[in-house]
This record gives structure tokens, C-alpha cells and sequence, in this order.
């Protein structure tokens, strides 16, 4: 059989710029897995990088008009609308491909919508798909299109019964990785996949369906794959796009110390994703000697009260001995943070703030913009979903369903949030060239005025509310219009 797996185009969506959580990750191998698995069963297996190759549809369709697949496949990473383009082009194309499928974290959570609105899907796959995948294309090479696989979403049948995950994840062969994949950089690589913990925003372990569970592969079969892309690339820059690296507990930390003993013969460099209650001296000292160079955490907040309203299951306490760690060998982490929760007041903005300012984490524009503007998302398949849309303070936008939109507690905690997406996406708007590498670096002091005149600004909105004033949703605009002259100013003048 022949298969084409599609990654498509996607378009940049101004509005949600700085929106980096939809966009998980530890999606970026699903393809890859996908057609290693295919690859191993015989199949020809073709990945077309739609996004990362920048094709038009017109290119992509001349692509499948050559290599006339049997089955489509298309990864879908997440949508902030119904995607007419897709939908239209894969109509177009319905005729010269025989089944047509869909798969990643965005049809797992939104299927019966692109059931409905995409009629030339003929299935959607649910969660882990390498599995499902494999059978589907088993059934479709005897000619039968299946209604009742698990893992398989069709129009004809009500609801989908839910696959079990893979238990060994040695047993998957590697992932096959496209040449865009390997002009990134860094090599991505999946060690472990879900996550021991639960946090009500997150979608990691909605997806696999499994409630709180991580699993990983072991250090020798990850070690494999490494040595396979140094020995075939000569690439030794890696990053491990795992939700959480650290698996629980002592076992968790133990794999950790095996993984360091195995990286640091290697000479490689690596980055990984973690939760702070993983941070531990003796581990990020051995990983940091193997070569770990940058690590993104979740801090999520600086108040305990507000943690426990997300169910991080870690403390304020933990977030900073983290960072003093992580900064004692020599990192800088990336940090997620969520300074304006549904429920926030403005004493949590207040206590997020002084959190920031005193674990120096407002020096850095790029960080200060994310940290000061992060609402929490509020995905489908989530435990906040559900909560807020049981409370009724969630508005599902009728184009999709997949993401809603929760009314705060506070307005004016409200009106901040709004202030303040408004003004970071300005920042994030002129600085895209120079933070995608199309443009040469700010000069420091540009890039310091920028990042004052942002505290400043969300400190003095912030005490003004504090003081009892108010700000209209009318003088939104005016304060951004306000700040955007600000932002020119500066950059004009440097
Ligand atoms: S720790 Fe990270 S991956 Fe795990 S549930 Fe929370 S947000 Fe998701």
C-alpha cells in the first residue's frame, strides 16, 4: 500500500502569536512514528512537510497526483478555526484518494467536528495512531473501508471506543525523519510519552487517554536512535520533545542518572522539557556534564493557592529551588507560567508579579512577554474545559469547539488580560524578524527599553486597579494605541 503522510500548511494567525501552548510538542515525531511503523510492515511511505517546506496546496496536489497514495493521511497539530483551506483542497483531491484520514492531538479532541464539517475524512484517528493506523491500512489493502476498529472515528458509528495505549514503547520502530526535520537544528526525539502528573490545562494525557501515566523508553533504545543519527548525520544537537523527561519517583531520577552516564560518552548536546518537582541537584549535575544545555519548566505560577487550582501538584518553593538549581549549572530555563488564570484576583497578578521580579525572570524581553501576557488556554478534552463549561462560564465559538473561551471572575482581571495580549503581541510583532533569525540582533539597550517600558506598563496597570480605579473595556484601545506609539518610539530611536 502506499501512503502519504500530509503535514499541512499552516497560517500564522497574528492574533496568537505568542500562544505557544496549543501547540504541543511532543506532536512533531506523530508523523514520523507513524510511517516507521508503516515503513516496517512493508509499506511505501511518503511524509510531505507542508508547513515546514512552505508548499501551497496547488504543490502538495501535484505531489499526491504523482505518487497516487491509497491512503491520505493528514497530521493536524491544532486550529485556532475551522481550516476552509484544508477542508476545500482535500474535497478537491477526495476523488484521486481512496480513503482519506486524520490524525494528532487535534482530531483526537475535536473528531466528531471534523467528522461533520470535513466530509471528505473518511475516519478520524483517536489518540496514539501508530497502532490504529497500521490496521486501518491492513483493512483498506483487503478492501474494506472499517467502522469498528478501536482508535477509529466514523460518521456511521456513534461515539469511539478508545485503543489501549502502547505499553513498550521499544517496540516501535524509530521515527523517520524528513529532510525538514533535520534543517531545524536540533534533532528532535521523543523518549517518553504522557505525563505522571494532571494539570487541569493540559491535553498530554487527554490525548492518550490513559489519565495520569508516563511511559518511557528505555536508555539503551533511545541511545540506539541517537548513535543511528550521529553515525547517518553526524548531528549530535538534540532535544528531547517528551512532555515531561523525568519519569516518577526515584525510578524516574534513576533512568535519568542512566541516560546522563549514557549521553555524556557521546558528546552531544541536548535540551528537555520537565517538571520542577524533578529538579533535583544530583541529576541536573550529571545531565548538565552530559551535555543538557536548556530545559523549559512549568513554573505555571507564583502563588500555591492558584498551583493547587490547577492541580500542578508542586509549590512556589519547589519552582524556586528549580531555578537556583538549574541557574547553579549554568541554565537559564524557559519557563511556562499562566499569569492570568479564570479564577485570578488581582493579589494573585500581584503576588505572579513579585514572584517574577524576585527570581529575576523579567530581564529578558522575550520572556517577560510571554510570562506577563499568558492566559490559560482552555482546550477541549481538558478537566478546565469541563469544570468552566459545568459552571457555565465558558463561550464555545460555533467555527469550533475545540478551543473555549472562559469568562474571569474579576473583571478587571479581565480587561488586564486583554490590555496586556494586546500589548505583547506589538512586541511580538516587531520583534519577529529579528527573534526568527530573518533580522539582526536588537542592540541590548533597545531590547532592555522595550523590556522596561513592558514591566513598567503591567505594574502600573496593575496598582491603578489595585487602588480601586477602574478601566473600561473602551480604553482598551487607547492604552494600546498608547503603548504601540511607546514600542515605535523606541525602536525608532535606537
Ligand atoms: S506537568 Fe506538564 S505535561 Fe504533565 S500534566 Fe502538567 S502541564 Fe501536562
Amino acid at each position: 500500500m502506499k501512503i502519504l503522510l500530509l503535514e499541512h500548511p499552516r497560517s500564522f494567525n497574528p492574533g496568537r502569536c505568542n500562544d505557544i501552548a496549543n501547540t504541543p510538542l511532543a506532536s512533531c515525531l506523530l508523523s514520523g512514528y507513524v510511517a516507521g511503523l508503516l515503513d516496517s510492515q512493508g509499506h511505501e511511505v511518503l511524509i510531505v512537510e507542508g508547513y515546514l517546506d512552505q508548499l501551497s496546496y496547488q504543490e502538495i496536489s501535484t505531489i499526491i497526483s504523482d505518487f497516487r497514495p491509497d491512503i491520505l493521511g493528514v497530521h493536524m497539530v491544532y486550529h485556532w478555526q475551522d481550516d476552509h483551506d484544508l477542508y476545500a483542497f482535500l474535497q478537491q483531491i477526495k476523488y484521486d484518494v481512496p480513503y482519506i484520514t486524520a490524525f494528532g492531538f487535534y482530531p483526537t479532541i475535536a473528531w466528531e467536528d471534523l467528522l461533520e464539517k470535513c466530509l471528505a475524512m473518511d475516519s478520524v484517528i483517536v489518540g496514539e495512531p501508530e497502532v490504529t493506523f497500521a490496521e486501518l491500512t491492513e483493512a483498506v489493502a483487503c478492501g474494506v473501508y472499517p467502522d469498528n476498529l478501536p482508535g477509529l472515528a466514523v460518521r456511521s458509528r456513534v461515539g469511539c471506543q478508545r485503543r489501549e495505549i502502547i505499553a513498550d514503547l521499544n517496540t516501535l520502530p524509530f521515527p523517520i525523519r524528513t529532510e525538514a526535520l533535520y534543517r531545524l537544528g536540533e534533532v528532535n526525539i521523543l523518549g517518553s510519552r504522557g505525563c505522571y502528573g494532571g494539570c487541569t490545562f493540559c491535553y498530554i494525557n487527554p490525548f492518550y487517554g490513559q489519565g495520569s501515566l508516563w511511559r518511557g523508553r528505555s536508555p539503551e533504545n533511545i541511545i540506539a536512535e541517537i548513535d543511528g543519527i550521529i553515525a547517518e548525520r553526524g548531528i549530535r544537537s538534540f532535544y528531547f520533545t517528551d512532555p515531561n523527561f523525568f519519569g516518577p519517583g526515584q525510578r524516574g531520577q534513576d533512568r535519568a542518572l542512566q541516560l546522563a552516564a549514557l549521553f555524556r560518552m557521546r558528546d552531544i548536546h541536548f535540551g528537555i522539557e520537565a517538571r520542577v518537582n524533578d529538579i533535583h541537584d544530583r541529576t541536573i549535575e550529571a545531565l548538565a556534564d552530559a551535555g543538557l544545555r536548556h530545559i523549559l519548566i512549568g513554573l505555571e505560577s507564583g502563588k500555591d493557592s492558584s498551583l493547587k487550582r490547577m492541580n500542578k501538584l508542586t509549590t512556589v518553593n519547589q519552582n524556586e529551588e528549580a531555578i537556583k538549581i538549574l541557574r547553579k549549572y549554568g541554565m537559564e530555563p524557559n519557563i511556562g507560567f499562566i499569569m492570568f488564570e479564570p479564577d485570578s484576583s488581582l493579589d494573585d497578578l500581584r503576588t505572579n508579579f513579585e514572584f517574577l521580579q524576585r527570581n529575576n525572570l523579567l530581564k529578558n524581553l522575550s520572556v517577560t512577554a510571554n510570562v506577563l501576557y499568558h492566559n490559560q488556554i482552555v482546550l477541549k478534552g481538558t478537566p478546565a474545559y469541563r469544570q468552566l463549561q459545568s459552571a457555565g462560564r465558558l463561550a464555545v465559538q460555533p467555527a469550533s469547539t475545540y478551543e473555549g473561551v472562559p469568562s474571569f471572575e474579576n473583571s478587571q482581571v479581565a480587561v488586564l488580560a486583554e490590555l496586556m495580549r494586546q500589548m505583547t503581541n506589538i512586541i511580538f510583532i516587531s520583534m519577529d524578524d529579528i527573534w526568527s533569525g530573518r533580522a539582526t540582533q536588537q542592540n541590548h539597550s533597545t531590547s532592555g527599553a522595550l523590556n522596561r517600558l513592558l514591566v513598567k506598563t503591567f505594574d502600573d496597570h496593575l496598582q491603578y486597579m489595585k487602588a480601586g480605579r477602574q478601566i473600561s473595556k473602551e480604553q482598551i484601545a487607547f492604552y494600546a494605541d498608547d503603548f504601540g506609539k511607546k514600542v515605535h518610539s523606541i525602536l525608532t530611536t535606537a
